[in-house]
């Protein structure tokens, strides 16, 4: 380095990238190696400097493993049933007044127990104007949809100019009265929330972020600074959780993140029971379990910071609190 700058962390793609950063564990690079040929990888800067030990609650998360090999017998493609509800390329309409579009399907990390996993990945899924000017049309042809949900893939790693182009031509539609966005960026590459990035979310239609975090480490103060720059913005955030064995399935640690979230003005919103996508068994935590977590939680921590637990039942049979 001429210059004496510290050399760049780079987000890791391959399995070469996983095992020269010496997070491979025990797993062998075959094994590696056939996990990378079915689901994609990534694991940005900010994340990697999260990870204290492959088995960590963070590494968990994002580190490819030998276990995604295994369908289990319940496990899904597709298991909340995305596809079937899906009347054109990049819309899911399965609630009357909800719509989801999801303008492209890559993410700035891969999460090891996605449920559109199957999915999601680098090279797929980008809407093009004329798909875009459909999807503004199905809209624009149903007045029931009063909240478009903005999700992929993500959003948030779109340029500033092409989602504020996006959330404008939304907004303009007479019947939409919300947008809300999904996202995994303030976690996972906060660099990608720039002042362009905020101005182009300031917009005259009330939008609401929901933030995938799963563990209270996820908010480092660059993450809370990216979410503040929304929030100055009038938009309000919602936290969406994922209950995962190994990562955050005791009231400790669960505790701990929701009041984190509520430090950085966030609603924990939604815990979600995982969905059955394949290979992801090893994340499983069983219902009964996930209530007795909420249930020991409950008088000790305040009502604002707890969340609804939810489950997405299979086959595009919706949600219900469980
Ligand atoms: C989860 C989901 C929504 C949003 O549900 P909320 O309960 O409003 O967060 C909308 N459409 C589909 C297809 C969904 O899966
Ligand atoms: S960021 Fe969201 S959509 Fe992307 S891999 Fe993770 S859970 Fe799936």
């Amino acid at each position: 380095m001429p210059d004496g700058h510290p050399p760049q962390k780079r987000t890791l793609r391959s399995v070469q990238d996983i095992i020269s950063a010496g997070l491979a564990g025990e797993i062998s690079s075959a094994a590696l190696e056939a996990v990378a040929t079915r689901y994609a990888i990534a694991i940005p800067p900010a994340l990697q400097s999260l990870i204290q030990t492959p088995g960590d609650p963070i590494g968990l998360q994002f580190i490819p493993d030998a276990a995604e090999l295994f369908t289990a017998p319940h496990e899904n493609a597709d298991p909340v049933a995305d596809e079937a509800l899906s009347p054109i390329p990049g819309i899911v309409h399965r609630y009357p007044d909800r719509a989801l579009l999801k303008p492209l399907l890559a993410c700035p990390v891969y999460c090891r127990f996605c449920f559109r996993r199957e999915q999601v990945g680098p090279d797929g899924g980008v809407l093009n104007d004329a798909q875009l000017a459909d999807a503004y049309a199905y809209i624009a042809a149903h007045p029931e949809i009063r909240e478009v949900i903005l999700t992929g893939g993500d959003p948030l790693i779109l340029s500033p100019r092409r989602l504020g182009a996006i959330l404008q031509n939304l907004g303009a539609i007479a019947h939409i009265e919300v947008l809300r966005i999904h996202t995994r960026v303030p976690v996972a590459d906060p660099s990608l929330i720039t002042d362009a990035l905020a101005e182009a979310l300031d917009i005259p239609t009330p939008l609401f972020l929901a933030a995938h975090i799963n563990h209270a480490r996820e908010l480092t103060s660059a993450a809370v600074q990216g979410l503040e720059k929304l929030q100055r913005r009038r938009i309000p955030i919602l936290g969406q959780t994922v209950l995962l064995a190994g990562v955050n399935d005791d009231a400790q640690t669960l505790g701990e993140l929701f009041r984190a979230m509520l430090r950085a003005r966030i609603k924990p919103y939604y815990l979600h029971q995982l969905d059955a996508a394949p290979g992801t068994s090893r994340f499983h935590v069983p219902p009964e379990r996930g209530r007795a977590i909420l249930a020991s939680l409950r008088g000790h921590i305040s009502g604002t910071a707890l969340p609804t637990y939810i489950f997405d039942r299979p086959g595009g049979l919706g949600k219900i609190p469980l």
